[in-house]
């Protein structure tokens, strides 16, 4: 694994057996010395990514650009040229939550920054203009909405009760309501790679649903899901990175162009699902086509309820 020094004794220090090469044909372990220099504590993590002819690199490629490819050489056995699927799960997870922390504010964060203070700043002594307009009813507090919702009685605005309150908590705390947008988006941008987590084994167990149960385990849905999910993920990360890019050149021309590219790329995940469905699940293209599409709604769906019900908690937990 690690290109250390090798030891010159021939006994494991793993297991105590004879080593007759580099690996002990025992247990596995490499037969090198085990002080290593310091780097080797650092690099280490990140060598498992590395060696292997670019055993990284190749599984990035092919789980970017060829769907379904890495789930089907798993599930044939051809294992040791790629990067496992739970381990690439968790690494691109890390790189997704991690990096995001340690870029520099852009062009367009500081100015939002600067405009909010400006906006607390006015707003302080002026009484604030707070007025929603709900289906035509003019609501101006909390107080208001309540007995709006009370002579009405539809459950939707019951539903909706505790956002209103919090939206009038925000206002009366000073936030004007742009700023609210700003925070409410960005709160959808971390909220995502969470909502995708959670939804993990929902998505390998409709698979299971709707494939022959005898030919397909729960743990090839299991593969295949991890791998899709690796790829929104890392599709997710590289798109807002790019985003992020446009934003710190800050120039018109180049953000519409990227903004178009965003677009028309989020329609990639939709041909990525069906493409990498279709080749792991090939029984008659028909079938396969028509499975995927029911799949492809339902998930949908369900995802979408999430996410909602995410950012219903989310923003009610925003400060
Ligand atoms: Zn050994």
């Amino acid at each position: 694994m690690s290109h250390g020094k090798l030891r010159k004794e021939k006994n494991c220090l793993n297991c105590g057996q004879l080593v007759e090469e580099r690996f002990c044909s025992h247990c596995g372990q490499e037969n090198s010395e085990p002080r290593q220099p310091f780097y080797f504590l650092f690099t280490h993590f990140f060598e498992d990514f590395t060696h292997y002819d670019g055993q990284f690199w190749k599984t990035l490629r092919y789980l970017l650009f060829s769907p379904g490819k890495l789930t089907n050489e798993y599930l044939a056995g051809r294992r040791q040229q790629y990067v496992v699927p739970v381990k690439l799960y968790i690494f691109i997870s890390f790189i997704v939550f991690f990096v995001p922390t340690l870029l520099p504010e852009t062009h367009s964060d500081a100015d939002s920054v600067k405009v909010s203070a400006n906006g607390v700043k006015t707003m302080e002594g002026d009484s604030l203009p707070t007025l929603l307009e709900i289906n035509s009813h003019k609501v101006y507090s909390k107080e208001s909405y309540d007995s709006m919702a009370n002579t009405s009685g539809k459950f939707i605005y019951k539903l909706a009760r505790p956002v209103v309150h919090k939206y009038y908590d925000l206002r009366n705390r000073g936030d004007d309501v742009h700023e609210i947008g700003e925070k409410f988006t960005e709160s959808f941008v971390h909220i995502l790679p969470k909502a995708l987590f959670v939804y993990l084994p929902l998505f390998a167990f409709l698979l299971w649903l709707f494939h022959n149960k005898k030919e397909w385990w729960f743990f090839d849905h299991g593969i295949f899901t991890l791998h899709f999910f690796s790829f929104l993920l890392l599709f997710i990360f590289l798109m807002r990175l790019l985003a992020y890019v446009a934003d710190w050149i800050d120039a018109s021309v180049v953000s519409s162009i990227v903004n178009l590219f965003l677009f028309v790329s989020s329609f990639y995940t939709i041909f990525y699902f069906f493409k990498a469905h279709r080749r792991v699940y090939q029984v008659r293209k028909s079938v396969t086509l028509l499975k995927g599409i029911v799949l492809f709604a339902i998930n949908l769906f369900l995802l979408t309820f999430l996410l909602i019900v995410l950012l219903f908690f989310n923003f009610l937990t925003l400060h």
